[in-house]
């Protein structure tokens, strides 16, 4: 497989390196055809770890000419993040040989951008590994601080910071300015934006931030708003069998604020299953067409006859793409959370392939023979 891909890679350097320039400028369907588009998993469907999985570049080249521009509208729909969209599509592109743009890239917490304007000047605190303030930074919010930094401005926080070994990355010891800074801020809204790395200091400093209006130390308060990227239970990485989500972090640190606080925890998740998740993708999708065409100077909007939402993940994947409901049309490879050898039971999806390859090859049939 490796040197599938590396043949592959090579083979489409040359058109990546013209992926910028070309990205819009053509599209072999006419506007009279239906139009479709393609929202792709990545975890299960397209990779395992970080390694390919399912003919899955392969199945991707088949979304181009030739040449490197695109030739069917595609979307990646993740629930993973925790870096910028456009560093995320730089590794894609790596990864499958063909050229992403950061347009293309959605994952568990765009829609956080949506709240940019709500939040803009609010003192928020952003959870998670990766660059978690970096992304919200990009989304617009102008006073984030990630978990690390935060922590580390509250001397005795974290009791068993001394029996931990590892160090954070970037982070180093803040200055009396930032400490003093924070010290005095009330947290206006925590977002969890990808994985928790430390699960004991954050649900501690959490429960600290929440049960107390915004300020660690002090008496119990309402509860600033929380907000999860997505609320996955577990997902299919690198080890065998699934691994535990941010959605396993979200019930510990539920269970904990429930035992400690007069009322509920509080929050919302915006990625898949949310339809708020599809919308998104339906636009980008949408936006992706619209250049497509307008540059071949067909002009007008061709509503989607179908959108396929291709995932391993029943109860997020199928489950969203249904509630969403039309025009999506739901595709579930085996290559993930799913291996059963029919359908799902709870969710069943509209059709369960193998793999990638064989999903991405029954849609080009279909869609050329329509
Ligand atoms: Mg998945």
């Amino acid at each position: 497989m490796q040197r599938t891909v590396s043949k592959l890679s090579s083979a489409v350097s040359q058109r990546k390196n013209q992926a910028s320039s070309l990205f819009w400028r053509s599209f072999s369907h006419s506007s009279s055809r239906n139009a479709f588009g393609i929202a792709f998993d990545i975890d299960g469907v397209l990779i395992r770890g970080n390694s390919p999985i399912g003919g899955s570049p392969q199945a991707l080249n088949k979304l181009y000419h030739p040449e490197g521009s695109l030739k069917v509208p595609y979307c990646f729909l993740t629930n993973g993040g925790g870096v910028r969209e456009s560093k995320r599509a730089i590794e894609l592109s790596k990864l499958f040989g063909v050229g992403v743009s950061s347009s293309q890239v959605l994952h568990g917490h765009s829609p956080f951008k949506q709240l940019a304007h709500k939040f803009e000047n609010d003192f928020v605190v952003a959870v998670g590994k990766g660059e978690p303030a970096a992304v919200m930074s990009e989304y617009g919010f102008k006073d984030v601080i990630s978990i690390d930094d935060y922590t580390l401005c509250f001397d005795n926080i974290d009791p068993l910071a001394p029996q931990k070994k590892w160090t954070v990355n970037g982070s180093s010891e803040p200055s009396p300015e930032l400490k003093k800074y924070v010290r005095s801020q009330k947290v206006q809204a925590v977002f969890v934006v990808s994985d928790s790395v430390d699960w004991s200091r954050d649900i501690q400093v959490l429960c600290d931030i929440l049960r107390t209006g915004g300020l660690p130390g002090g008496e119990i308060g309402s509860q600033p708003p929380l907000y999860f990227a997505h609320d996955d239970l577990k997902y299919q990485g690198a080890f065998p069998t699934e691994r535990f989500g941010i959605g396993a972090f979200r019930i510990s640190l539920q269970s904990v604020f429930n035992s400690i606080h007069p009322h509920p925890l509080q929050y919302s998740a915006v990625g898949k299953p949310n339809p708020l998740a599809f919308k998104n993708a339906e636009t980008t999708l949408r936006k992706l067409y619209n250049h497509m065409i307008a540059n071949q100077d067909c002009g007008g909007i061709s509503p989607f006859e179908t959108l396929y939402m291709i995932g391993d993940n029943p109860s997020v994947d199928i489950k969203g793409a249904q509630e969403a409901g039309r025009p999506w049309f739901s595709i579930l490879t085996r290559t993930g959370v799913f291996r059963g050898k029919e359908n799902d039971q709870e969710y069943p999806a509209d059709m369960v392939v193998d793999t990638v390859e064989d999903a991405v090859d029954f849609i080009l049939d279909k869609e050329n023979s329509s």
